[in-house]
């Protein structure tokens, strides 16, 4: 059983992070904030897929502005990315931002960090500092060298550096990131930053790349964390549609049996028995069972001798055959039907399922 470290309470919006909440699946758009109406729609799709918290660069004053229109319309919190310009993020929080994401150091001085930390007290806005491998002062890196997985030091001294700053001028409604876009530097950087503060973190490996590279890197590095019992809110960072991020992120709770939404959906590798198009219909059933809230057990196996068996823990599966394919639940043979009409009689089963389960 994880057991999770205990944190500090925080509000972003409606949603409670640290302590002993839920981890949070936050993702960030990739639309230019300005045009409300595109990043309103991606908002909606990620929300759909269960994202929690949702970013928006703000890169000028026009983005900030827009943040009212997209805050009034989405019905997650939403968390403003602010660089170096102190003005957009006091901005942001006039409109609306739940919670604003910097790096104190980059922000052009103690006067202006004092001007963003008296807004957000103001508004009551948590803030995020977002330190990076990249972003580290340069005496650090002097003192320290860069972050390396041996010596995370100037990481984790900046972070520290950084609180310490907001936590000077009266305020410590924070969470913190400590990102690098190496695993094993994100691990220890991580582990060794949440013996040193009980500031609820948000993980994330940063530039972490396209959807297998940048999967398989932020689950081992977040999975090694969050199995113990570190993060209270992170990101799967994908160059890719944001709403696979999140669709990775739920697959990393369910394995980590931390938290669960929707179907479970298991499906054989094919070999040598396989008689029909597996690949295209594991694909669909896929990209139906997003649309489901029911935590069941769905299996596509390639052939009807061994699939039912192979997969006998699935709620409900279907396996193919000779032109005639199965419908099976809890590995008997529920229904034939032929191949044709497999997928959408399969998916009507899998629907009513699913409105019985709600039923109960
Ligand atoms: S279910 Fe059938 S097709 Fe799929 S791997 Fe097993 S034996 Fe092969």
């Amino acid at each position: 059983m994880i057991i999770r470290r205990q944190t500090r309470e925080l509000c972003i919006g409606t949603v409670r992070i640290g302590n002993n909440n839920p981890v949070a699946v936050q993702s960030m758009t990739n639309t230019d904030t300005r045009d409300v109406a595109v990043t309103l729609a991606q908002i909606e799709r990620l929300t759909a897929a269960g994202c929690e918290l949702v970013r928006v660069a703000v890169p000028d004053l026009e983005a900030a502005t827009a943040l009212r229109a997209i805050r009034d319309a989405i019905s997650i919190p939403l968390i403003a990315d602010i660089h170096f310009d102190s003005r957009l993020a006091v901005a942001a929080m006039e409109n609306g931002a739940q919670a604003i994401r910097i790096n104190p150091g980059n922000l052009g001085g103690s006067d202006k960090l004092a001007r963003v930390v008296a807004a957000a007290k103001l508004h009551r806005v948590p803030i995020r500092v977002g330190v990076n491998s990249g972003s580290i002062e340069k005496d650090l890196l002097k003192t320290y060298g860069y972050p390396t997985p041996e010596n995370p030091q100037s990481l984790i001294e900046s972070a520290l550096r950084n609180i310490r700053l907001i936590e000077n001028l009266g305020f410590q409604e924070m969470k913190i990131s400590i990102k690098s876009s190496d695993v094993l530097t994100t691990v220890n950087s991580y582990q060794m930053l949440s013996s040193l503060t009980d500031y609820p973190l948000h993980l994330g490996v940063t530039e972490a790349g396209g959807l297998i590279a940048g999967t398989v890197k932020s689950s081992v590095a977040l999975g090694i964390l969050l199995s113990q019992g570190i993060g209270d809110t992170f990101r799967i960072s994908l160059t890719r549609d944001p709403v696979e991020e999140i669709r990775v992120a739920f697959e990393l709770l369910r394995s980590l049996k931390i938290r669960e939404r929707g179907p479970e959906l298991i499906s054989c590798p094919t070999c040598g028995r396989t008689r029909i198009d597996l690949f295209s219909l594991a694909e669909k059933v896929e990209q139906y069972v997003q649309t489901m809230k029911t935590p069941l057990k769905v299996a596509v196996m390639g052939c009807a001798v061994n699939g039912p068996g192979e997969a006998r823990e699935a709620d409900i599966g279907i396996a193919g055959g000779h032109g005639v394919g199965i419908i099976f639940k809890k590995g008997e043979v529920y229904k034939k039907v032929p191949e044709e009409e497999l997928l959408e009689v399969f998916l009507a089963e899998l629907q009513a399922m699913e409105n019985e389960r709600q039923k109960s």
